[in-house]
């Protein structure tokens, strides 16, 4: 009844700092496996195919999507993002805890078919600090950085939908209220 894995999604608005929390989360839970998502997006410097996303074609992915292999999908600032079902389901089933780092939209499918999921949303200090982490990125362009910033705004309304929130001013400090999140997550006698 114990043994299977936890769904672990995190989302938050662009430049809140999911990414840099995730990494440093894997760093310090052996029994956290990262979910590689799918996109039509293009690789931005630096990233990694197989390791920061599968980079793929809208072409390849409204296939995956015919044939019922992601868990769930959704389009983000003109891309397709997907989760990958199998990798999923085979580490929650061999009892790891996955970590999705999806976007809001892909986070209430998720919820609607696995409602046993943990949900944790990330926040940034400040809609200021929003502001300057999505510039300092440098990897978007302006219009692109003012789309991000308006539909943070937007998204900030959905913390409500999510089970936690964590407020990343400092990375460390987000990390530790997550791995307690996990904690009591496990210790949980209404989860089954
Ligand atoms: P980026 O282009 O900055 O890597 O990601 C843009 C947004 O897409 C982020 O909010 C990120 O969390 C989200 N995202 C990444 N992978 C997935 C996925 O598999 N599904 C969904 N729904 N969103 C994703």
């Amino acid at each position: 009844m114990y043994n299977k894995g936890l769904l672990i999604v995190v989302s938050g608005p662009s430049g809140a700092g999911k990414g840099t929390v995730c990494k440093a989360l894997l760093k310090k839970d052996n029994n956290l496996k990262l979910s590689v998502s799918m996109t039509t997006r293009k690789p931005r410097n630096g990233e990694v195919d197989g390791e920061n996303y599968f980079f793929t074609t809208t072409e390849k992915f409204k296939t995956l999507i015919e044939n019922n292999m992601l868990l769930e999908w959704a389009k983000v600032y003109d891309n397709y993002y997907g989760t990958p079902k199998e990798f999923v389901q085979k580490n929650i089933d061999e009892g790891h805890d996955v970590i999705l780092e999806i976007d809001i939209q892909g986070a209430l499918k998720v919820k609607d078919k696995y409602p046993e999921g943990v949900f944790i949303f990330i926040l940034p200090p400040s809609m200021e600090e929003l502001k300057n982490r999505i510039k300092k990125r440098g990897t978007e362009t302006e219009e692109e950085i003012l789309k991000r910033f308006k539909s943070a705004y937007e998204e900030i309304n959905f913390v409500s939908r999510y089970n936690y929130v964590v407020i990343n001013d400092d990375v460390d400090l987000a990390v530790d209220k997550i791995l307690a999140i996990i904690k009591a997550e496990k210790c949980r006698v209404d989860r089954n």
